[in-house]
């Protein structure tokens, strides 16, 4: 089936909405958690495991994937679909993201949303840039080799079509919390230009690489400006894209995100899916749902699981520490109640004990409980939805301690 979101219900209280995304290689139930699997796999579980947690889509990063093993590679062994063992639905971001991170990331030292408050002194840089960005694309500095790669808008397009995904991205620049208005406003207008020569190439490409029913969604920049958010989201929602993600810099606390979000989703189109791009703390998630957004995706609960923070509706900020020598002779699982496979049979001491221990072993277990805590987390935010109950934090925790 080509692609197609269709809403099934929407919260009388708020704006969140429940949806079914149709892509030719499966349903996706909105709202909906991407697991990260930025080189084609999830690090340290296989794809039949995830499939086994209740995941629903993936996405893989279309720079690393580009750099290795190759578009051609991938294209050639069936895309995304065929050469990862995944054959459920996928999207690939569009190497927007780098340009940030090993950009302007670096020069500012900071990531998605900065975690100073105004006032606070800027952090230190973490390193030079490894981009140079002009009207045409980007150059970057390969981080396999140290050899300069050139993405255009076409290219991106183009590798993106060889990979297969369901849901591709067009090359965008994301910019800091740390740039002015006039610089961010110059980045977002670079963006929409990009966004209509990427439209046009997704059309010249039909027909290449080995998925017939790709989409193609726009993404919105602006910063944390009102008037260059709601312009952006305006500009990309009039290019006529299938769905819409919203990128770049969400500002410096969890209230300039929550606004973003309010002013973008204010303008984008009420019918097509919307994406919030790299965002996936328990009580973002559900602030943003609350607010209109169907599909999020983020690395922190699979890189957390594998440094010891362990997802849990059981503690106060949803996360414990196996490193804490407190679960040193823990019998219990990480979560009491959790249907996992590492829940129904491994004890906390054990998780302790391996991680400790450098045992390879504790990757997997843990990215298998996180990746299970975060499906369990939207099947709860679904079936408040459906019940028409106050999608809040509290109420969200007695759902998931209640029930596995
Ligand atoms: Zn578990």
């Amino acid at each position: 089936m080509a692609h197609l979101f269709e809403i099934v219900a929407r919260h009388l209280r708020c704006s969140a909405r429940l949806g079914v995304l149709h892509t030719a290689h499966g349903e996706v139930r909105t709202p909906a958690f991407v697991a990260v699997a930025t080189r084609a796999t999830v690090k340290a579980v296989s794809a039949a495991e995830v499939r086994a947690l209740g995941v629903q889509l993936l996405i893989g990063n279309t720079y690393h994937l580009c750099l290795r093993p190759g578009p051609d590679v991938v294209a050639a062994l069936g895309g995304l679909h065929g050469f990862s063992g995944w054959d459920g639905p996928w999207m690939t971001d569009s190497g927007g993201f780098q340009v940030f991170s090993l950009g302007a990331g670096k020069e500012h030292g900071v990531g998605k949303v900065a975690s100073i408050f105004p006032g606070e002194a800027r952090p230190k840089p973490t390193g030079p840039s490894l981009v140079k960005l002009s009207e045409e694309g980007v150059l970057f500095r390969s981080v396999v080799d140290g050899a300069w790669v050139f993405f255009s808008p076409e290219e991106v397009i183009r590798i993106q079509r060889l990979l297969g995904a369901d849901i591709i991205l067009p090359l965008d620049e994301c910019t800091s919390p740390f740039h002015d208005r006039a610089y961010t406003k110059a980045a977002m207008e670079r963006t929409h230009r990009w966004a209509v020569r990427a439209l046009r190439a997704f059309e010249d490409t039909r027909g290449i690489g080995p998925n017939p029913a790709q989409a193609l969604y726009g993404i919105v920049q602006g910063g944390v400006y009102e008037d260059l958010r709601r312009l952006s989201a305006r500009v990309i929602a009039g290019l006529g894209f299938p769905g819409f993600a919203i990128g770049g810099s969400l500002g410096r606390s969890k209230q300039d995100m929550l606004r973003v979000i309010e002013w973008t989703v204010d303008e984008l189109p009420e019918a097509a899916p919307r994406h919030l791009l790299g965002i996936g703390g328990v009580e973002d998630i559900l602030g943003a749902v609350r607010r209109g957004i169907d599909i999020f995706d983020c690395a922190a609960p699979t890189r957390m699981a594998r440094n010891g923070g362990l997802l849990s509706a059981r503690e106060g900020n949803f996360r414990l520490n196996i490193k804490n020598a407190r679960f040193r002779g823990d019998a219990r699982p990480i979560e009491e109640g959790c249907d996992c496979p590492t829940c129904r049979r491994y004890s906390r001491a054990l998780l302790h004990h391996l991680l400790r221990s450098g045992e390879l072993s504790y990757f997997r277990l843990a990215t298998l409980h996180n990746l299970r805590f975060m499906v369990r987390l939207m099947a709860a935010i679904r079936a408040r939805i459906t019940a028409g109950k106050a999608l809040d934090l509290e109420g969200v925790r007695e759902d998931l301690v209640g029930r596995p």
